[in-house]
């Protein structure tokens, strides 16, 4: 992963004069956002990891305005230094803590979703996947779940049980081709964990990315502030898609 370089001292001089603002936002940081996040969006050159590029840009423009916003509301009845002050500190935790934890989720979910399109699409050879977790003292309780279940590339397990599950989520799915004589999970076990981890895994991770050609959750928080600025969430935030 390379380091994400941007000159934010200018950007805070722009927000403290009124200069930069939700309709008016900052373009290179979400162009930059955007190039950083997609490098992590590896996949074949086809319409999914088309889709999953374009999903890529929504949410970056949604970021840009999310903390554009959060950013500005520090500046009211402050000095200019001690605005950058504060305001240094919450785009470290956009642009670097936060960001480099939305780089391994996109990893994640952009070869889960090609991994999961290429075994649908060729499931007479691969009719089956299995859930891969690490299993250490950070794996989590639905990952844990998963780990080695095996089930038919239809069965609706994987419409919320797929890798990602959760922000950094390190698991997988492995495709089992049709000589593989290992057993299936009964459907009872899988109806079991799917229950169990519809109550544990966030909204923001109850999705399947191949089926929604998208890399981020629609209920991710960054799309909050599209609801109470709908015409410009509608336009892209003014930003461009190449
Ligand atoms: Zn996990």
């Amino acid at each position: 992963m390379e380091s994400f370089k941007y000159n934010s001292d200018l950007l805070f001089d722009a927000i403290y004069k009124g200069k930069v603002g939700l309709s008016n936002l900052p373009v290179n940081l979400y162009k930059k956002t955007a190039k950083f996040l997609n490098k992590a969006v590896t996949g074949p050159a086809d319409e999914l990891t088309k889709n999953l590029h374009y999903s890529i840009y929504i949410f970056s423009a949604a970021k840009t305005a999310t903390q554009i916003a959060d950013i500005s509301s520090m500046a009211d009845g402050v000095s200019l230094s001690e605005f950058k002050k504060r305001a240094a500190v919450r785009f470290h935790t956009y642009n670097v803590d936060w960001l480099e934890s939305e780089f391994i989720t996109a990893n994640t979910a952009a070869s889960t979703a090609a991994n999961y399109k290429y075994t649908q699409d060729n499931k007479e050879i691969f009719p089956r996947l299995k859930s891969i977790a690490i299993i250490d003292q950070y794996t989590a309780p639905e990952c844990y779940r998963m780990n080695n279940v095996i089930a038919d590339v239809d069965d609706p397990i994987w419409n919320h049980n797929l890798a990602p599950r959760h922000f950094r989520c390190r698991c997988r799915e492995e495709r089992l081709d049709r000589y593989d004589s290992t057993n299936s999970t009964s459907t009872g076990k899988l109806r079991y964990i799917q229950a169990e981890n519809d109550k544990e895994i966030s909204p923001l991770f109850k999705f399947n990315p191949a089926k929604e050609q998208i890399i981020f959750s629609k209920k991710h928080p960054y799309y909050e502030i599209g609801k109470e600025h709908p015409t410009l969430a509608k336009q892209n935030w003014g930003l461009p898609i190449p």
